[in-house]
């Protein structure tokens, strides 16, 4: 493959039009590189692409178009390339979805424009003010760097005029820069820990495999507050100084900023971020310093794997077990394992960190693919918390209360030690159902197969599958009754108002992501939170990721067995970590933590496992019972929906399927369905779908392309393919 293509070579151009096809176009005036992103016509449009490769030339040469344009932005590399193919083979997911994936920043086709910034100037100003030291106080601290108007403003405490006034002594200079300027050097040498013996070697394993610049995945296990953090911060550190980049994804952008802050802390400045809460023009920045290897460490959500990134020398994944790295709707795919993929790629290291790993990464150093790494005690005084049940079947409470007198007891116990207790309830709103007391009809989506939720706090009912929502009903739709309508089972803002009853005089807080118009607002709901500004925290599971509430030394699981419902083959293990990551929010300071879960099934295997603490039991049993059954991680699935406004269309299309499959049977693949998708009907869509196993090591991506392209489509139908669904929805 040519590296560089004249004027008037065929070129093949991938674009990110849903074409499923290579384009030749005519390299432009100048050439292009193999991997440069361009500007392309087609049809009436000028659309953006990358050059993929040299031309088919089946086409007559005089009617090929040109290349209008190369974009100033660094050329795709092989690796992302590589990268790109081998995401799309496995995800059975069309190339120019996965470019739509790798350029998701607006604004890569504009020329780089231009910015006032300013620095310390030469001159002297006529008269020196307060406000005029302040500023130059803030230029001298940052020998030489420059800012925007607005944040030297912000920085120095002062108007813009003042600022303003300086320039025309010439004592600031106001001068023009890229827009896009490059992310200050992190120091890895800035303000590293006193490491624990644990930790310390913890980190030199990883320095260690981060330093040899191959390809390695390690699983960082440790209790929550054990310091995962701040080891896999020093295999950062040892990333930096080896001149590579380094990616740490979180599973949540309401914990970002907690983390920029030890970023701060660690390397003196702060990364580049990337995730649905960042600006576009941060966005623009971040994607093409990142591509100039101008940004040194990036955080961000399960995209940011997708940046062009000049050389990766470090994948962190932290809460490796969460079920948001994988994306549920487009490219579905799982962050977690297109991490290794990269990594493997690139020869560079992965860090899973948890402590609760998910079983696909518990058998992978089982099998001898990952090293593990496992520090086994909380930093300082802080120790696990006290696990025990609280049996429904003989609590003393009426109907419409939640809270057991037991559990009641224990929160008084904390109130009058002015500590804190969290009540966890995994269920957003008021209540989950909404049901007339005259004719037992329930309230239900127009346009899904789901019951409104209750939202008291919106004033509205709303569709948590489509996010429809409408007024709260006061007359029944159905009988026409009048004020029958009354909510049935809790959810947080419902154990808020029994809080409320139970303990008139403590100060309650609702944590639920529906309660914050902004990730501003619910960081700083979360900051007074740990100051102390509530005694009764009422949470869905936003709380039981990675937030440290140093207070808090009661954890009441409203309900438990809540998980434990319906047929998802994860039920087990993710129960199982929910309720961990949870009790592990109790204790994290150095009073003692207890962790109390309210459950009508004590003796449950997976209760029991939780009570006990005996996690190599839990997952030696949860892996014998999956490998009996031949389901992940020990066999292979896939799952199909199909979804079409005509109920008809998608039972035929799944029973033509299901009969026509020699191409799975070959590679000794079953298929099982068609049946209703477990929610029958999602914005007005019918859905379908269909089952397909088969043993670990069988060529499964091969034999479904071959078996869906038996079948033609109807145009209103949609056929999605999920390998390795997670959710059964
Ligand atoms: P994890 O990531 O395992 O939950 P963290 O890294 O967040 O744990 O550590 C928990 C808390 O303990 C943090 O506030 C962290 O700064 C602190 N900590 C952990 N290890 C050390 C250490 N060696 N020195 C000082 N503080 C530490
Ligand atoms: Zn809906």
């Amino acid at each position: 493959m040519p590296e560089f293509f004249h004027e008037g070579d065929l070129v093949g151009v991938l674009t990110a039009q849903p074409l499923d096809r290579i384009l030749d176009y005519k390299a432009p005036e100048g050439g292009c590189m193999l991997g440069a992103f361009v500007e392309v016509p087609l049809g009436p449009r000028k659309v953006l692409g990358v050059v993929w490769g040299s031309g088919k030339g089946d086409f007559d040469y005089a009617k090929v178009r040109s290349v209008i344009g190369v974009l100033d932005v660094a050329p795709m590399r092989a690796e992302m390339h590589d990268f790109l193919t081998r995401a799309a083979e496995y995800t059975l997911t069309p190339m120019s979805a996965m470019l739509r994936l790798a350029t998701r920043a607006p604004g890569l086709g504009d020329a780089p424009s231009m910015r006032k910034v300013f620095r310390l100037g030469t001159g002297t100003p006529d008269r020196i003010t307060d406000a005029r030291t302040k500023v130059l106080d803030v230029l001298r601290d940052y020998g030489g760097l420059s800012f925007t108007l607005g944040e030297l403003a912000e920085m120095a405490g002062v108007t813009s005029s003042v600022i303003k006034g300086l320039v025309k002594y010439g004592a600031v200079s106001e001068e023009d820069a890229p827009r896009d300027t490059p992310y200050p050097a992190l120091d890895p040498d800035y303000g590293g820990k006193e490491l624990t013996a644990d930790q310390a070697d913890g980190a030199e394993v990883l320095k260690r495999a981060v330093a040899s610049g191959t390809y390695g995945t390690t699983l960082l296990k440790g209790v929550t507050g054990s310091g995962k953090t701040e080891v896999y911060l020093e295999a950062v550190a040892e990333c930096l100084r080896q001149g590579r980049q380094a990616l740490v994804l979180l599973p949540e952008i309401a914990l970002t900023s907690e983390f920029i802050t030890r970023v701060e802390a660690r390397f003196g400045f702060n990364p580049a971020e990337w995730h649905s809460g960042v600006t576009m023009t941060e966005r623009r920045r971040c994607w093409r310093m990142v591509g100039q290897g101008a940004a040194g460490l990036v955080v961000g959500a399960r995209s940011a794997l997708f940046l062009p990134y000049r050389d990766l020398g470090l994948i962190v994944v932290d809460e490796e077990h969460d079920t948001s790295y994988k994306q549920e709707d487009g490219v579905l795919y799982n962050a977690r394992d297109m991490t290794v993929l990269r990594a493997s790629i690139n020869n560079a290291q992965v860090v899973l960190a948890s402590a609760t790993p998910s079983l696909e990464s518990w058998a992978n150093v089982e099998a001898g693919k990952y090293t593990k790494l496992e520090l086994t005690s909380r930093f300082g005084p802080a120790v696990m918390p006290k696990m025990g049940a609280i049996d429904m079947r003989v609590e003393d409470l009426p109907g419409g209360r939640w809270v057991s007198p037991t559990l009641q007891a224990a929160i008084r116990a904390r109130l009058e030690k002015g500590e804190q207790s969290l009540l966890f309830l995994n269920r957003r709103g008021y209540a989950p159902v909404t049901i007339c007391r005259a004719c037992g009809h329930q309230i239900a989506c127009d346009h899904c197969d789901a019951r409104m939720v209750e939202h008291r706090f919106l004033k509205r009912l709303m569709c948590h599958q489509c996010g429809e929502t409408k007024p709260i009903p006061t007359v029944c739709p159905n009988c026409e009754a009048e004020d029958r309508l009354s909510p049935v089972g809790p959810g947080v803002e419902r154990m808020a108002e029994e809080a409320i009853a139970l303990f008139p005089d403590a100060r309650i807080a609702v944590l639920s992501s529906d309660h914050f118009g902004s990730a501003r607002a619910l960081k700083e709901h979360i900051a007074a939170i740990t100051r102390g500004d509530a005694d009764i925290i009422i949470g869905t599971q936003l709380v039981a990721k990675g937030h440290n509430f140093p207070l808090l030394t009661l954890v009441g699981v409203i309900d438990a067995d809540l998980g434990l419902q319906g047929s998802d083959l994860r039920a087990a293990e993710r129960t199982f970590q929910l309720m961990r990551q949870v009790a592990g929010r109790a204790g994290r300071a150095e009073a003692p933590g207890e962790a109390l879960m309210q459950t009508f099934q004590p003796e449950h295997p997976v209760i029991r496992a939780i009570l006990g603490g005996d996690e190599e039991a839990f997952w030696t049993a949860e892996a014998a019972e999956r490998k009996a059954a031949g389901v992940p991680p020990y066999g292979r699935m896939a799952g199909i929906v199909l979804s079409s406004p005509n109920v008809q269309e998608v039972f035929d299309l799944g029973a033509e399927m299901a009969r026509n499959d020699a191409p799975l049977r070959r590679i000794g693949a079953q298929v099982f369905g068609p049946a209703p998708a477990p929610i029958a009907r999602i914005r007005g869509r019918h859905r379908v779908r269909l089952l397909v196993k088969a043993d670990k090591g069988a060529p499964l991506q091969a034999a479904l392309t071959a078996w869906v392209a038996q079948f033609k489509l109807p145009s209103t139908l949609r056929l999605a393919i999920d390998i390795d669904p997670q959710s059964f929805y």
